[in-house]
């Protein structure tokens, strides 16, 4: 299926955020994920992270401080390690990286950039990688190369498959041992078995030591074997959330080095020699990619309050492409949630204040912000994440298939006119339209819009939900299989829990949205040319308004649509009756 170019000339500026704690205090607070980010604009862009190169580096800098191994620690091993990087582009909690280091003299880092990356889909053959993750890749290398480099080692960066790469560098460097973090789907894993039997090849006893290091909380702490990780999300969280510690996060040193010599270091491509045509953020939110960047980002402080939001950068923390990347960790932000103290550098005389009308003594705002609301839903999201990484284990490739885990029978349409007016932001339903362009302008959708869309596409459309998972997989900046896949069956109702089958009423979504975000719109302005969409049912019971009367979607769906012309014409009509529905 081709897909078409998706640049969105779209203008309107996006409402700013503030919060500040500068009436308590001149100086930020010492914690790098809760420093002031009133969104800084460039044009119609908001950078997120809100803070430039300096500020980064500073707010980075001090955090790398912090989470250091004291400098007494020693290694104790011999010879060299080589640390295989993959989707853990960090250098704070990494605990490869801290094995590596200590079981050898001789440190050297490796990323390969493996060609698979930037084939395509499985199904569909969209692009595996968008150009905006993939310039938000070559900036988390960047960004790591200089990390390393300040910790007196480098990033030997080459173009080519693992399997070749690693086996002949531990050849050459004689390493003892490639150390890397373990992953959970089959791509993946596949790779790791190509890795570990090259190396068995080379013949000097190299060997691959995979770590965990990916979950807030560790696969071995689990109070179950991961086989038997329960169907339900609640009782999954509950059974973690009284059973077991959160480890701490893995120091490492200031140092890592010495690094052996080698010639040609490898320079961070140009998406053009990966072959990718790149795509400027023309509006909205533009990520920065890179462990620097993820540490000075904060929206914890408003999290609870604008969970629900939509559109923008005002709202959800947006921790989520730097940790698909593995640039922060969620031992670390569990960290800096549970350390946090807004009111540290507030002299005494000044801790006294009024919130939301009520005058708070500074001891009881401590306690209620650091165990409010807001920064308990984010260690709750991010139980979500740990779920849906545990949950591919248990349900393999089943995942990936259309009927899910749960084997679910259903007839799908994999109609491409209908799944490009999804794709393009060209259905006629603004709240549809603004989020898919988004999507692809920016890279970026909120967890509402992708429940909305997924529904739309799924419920609405009828389409095979393997179609929408796959293009999210080419566009979302923060695309991991696990969290991707996860929640799509569960969109799509062909999840582990069969609980997990909500649908959302169009109509309804867009009426609340109207109310607390009407600049939405803007995303979405009147649809002149593309596809038109209405939907009408076999019984009419009132819910959809389509040729001004209502219709039911909770009967068997019929999906109406006009292709217009770019002054608004008709060209073309079609019915298409899509699958019945599981309300059905
Ligand atoms: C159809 C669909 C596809 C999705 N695909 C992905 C994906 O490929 N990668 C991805 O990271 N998330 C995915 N999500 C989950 C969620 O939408 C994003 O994690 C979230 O919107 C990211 O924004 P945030 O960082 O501001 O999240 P916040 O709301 O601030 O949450 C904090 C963190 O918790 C985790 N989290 C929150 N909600 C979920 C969830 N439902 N599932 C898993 N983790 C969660 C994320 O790591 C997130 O960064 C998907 C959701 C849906 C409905």
């Amino acid at each position: 299926m081709a897909v078409s170019s998706l640049s969105s000339p779209l203008t309107h500026p996006l409402r700013r955020f503030s919060f500040h704690l500068s009436h308590l205090s001149k100086k930020p607070p010492v914690s790098s994920l809760f420093l002031c980010s009133a969104a800084k604009m460039s044009g119609h862009i908001h950078r997120v992270p809100a803070l430039d190169e300096e500020e980064m580096a500073s707010v980075a800098g001090k955090t790398f401080e912090r989470y250091a191994l004291p400098s007494s620690a020693k290694r104790n091993g011999k010879g060299v390690a080589i640390l295989w990087f993959r989707n853990d582009l960090r250098v704070l909690d990494n605990e490869a990286l801290y094995r590596a280091w200590s079981s050898s003299d001789t440190l050297l880092p490796v990323y390969c950039l493996d060609p698979r990356l930037f084939h395509t889909t499985h199904y569909f053959s969209f692009p595996k990688t968008g150009a905006l993750r993939g310039a938000f890749l070559m900036e988390c290398l960047a960004d790591l190369r200089k990390n390393l480099i300040k910790r007196g080692v480098n990033l030997l960066i080459r173009s080519g498959k693992p399997e070749d790469i690693l086996p002949s560098l531990a050849k050459d460097f004689g390493a003892h041992t490639v150390f890397g973090h373990k992953e959970t789907c089959s791509e993946e894993l596949q790779v790791e078995r190509l890795v570990d039997q090259a190396l068995k090849g080379v013949g000097n006893g190299t060997k691959l030591e995979l770590i965990w290091g990916s979950t807030m909380y560790h696969k071995d702490d689990l109070p179950f074997d991961v086989l038997d990780l329960p169907d339900m999300y609640t009782q999954f969280r509950k059974s973690v959330e009284a059973k077991c510690r959160i480890r701490s996060s893995t120091r490492i040193p200031i140092s890592l080095g010495p690094t052996p010599s080698v010639d040609n270091w490898g320079d961070v491509p140009t998406l053009g020699q990966l072959g990718i045509e790149p795509q400027e953020v023309t509006r909205g939110m533009r990520f920065v990619g890179g462990e620097c960047a993820g540490v000075g980002r904060d929206l914890l402080k408003v999290y609870k309050e604008t969970r629900n939001g939509m559109l923008g950068a005002d709202y959800s923390t947006k921790f989520s492409p730097w940790l698909a990347f593995g640039c922060i960790s969620p031992r670390f932000i569990y960290e800096e949630v549970r350390s946090f103290n807004p009111l540290s550098n507030v002299p005494k005389a000044h801790r006294s204040f009024h919130l939301c009308g009520k005058h708070l003594q500074v001891q009881r705002y401590e306690r209620e912000r650091v165990a409010n609301n807001s920064t308990y839903w984010v260690l709750f999201e991010l139980i979500w994440r740990d779920y849906f990484r545990f949950l591919s284990i248990k349900c393999g490739n089943s995942l990936f298939h259309l009927g899910g885990p749960r084997n679910v029978q259903g007839e799908w349409s994999q109609d491409k006119k209908l799944f490009e007016s999804w794709r393009d932001g060209k259905t006629g339903y603004p709240i549809i339209d603004a989020n898919m362009k988004e999507l692809s302008t920016t890279g970026f959708m909120s967890n509402r819009g992708r429940q909305i869309v997924c529904s739309f596409l799924v419920r609405d459309m009828g389409l095979d939900w393997r179609m929408g998972a796959e293009w999210f997989e080419t566009c979302l900046l923060d695309y991991d299989p696990c969290s991707n896949y996860g929640n799509w069956t569960y969109g799509a109702g062909v999840g582990n829990d069969p609980r997990e089958d909500r649908y959302f009423s169009i109509p309804k979504q867009m009426h609340w949205r109207k109310k607390i975000q009407p600049e939405s719109n803007s995303w979405a302005p009147p649809l002149i040319g593309g596809m038109r969409l209405g939907m009408f049912t076999a019984r009419s019971v009132s819910c959809f308004q389509f040729r001004g009367r209502w219709f039911s979607n909770c009967c068997r769906p019929y999906l109406a649509y006009s292709v217009l012309d770019t002054q608004g014409r008709l060209k073309h009509k079609g019915e298409q009756c899509t699958r019945p529905g599981p309300r059905d």
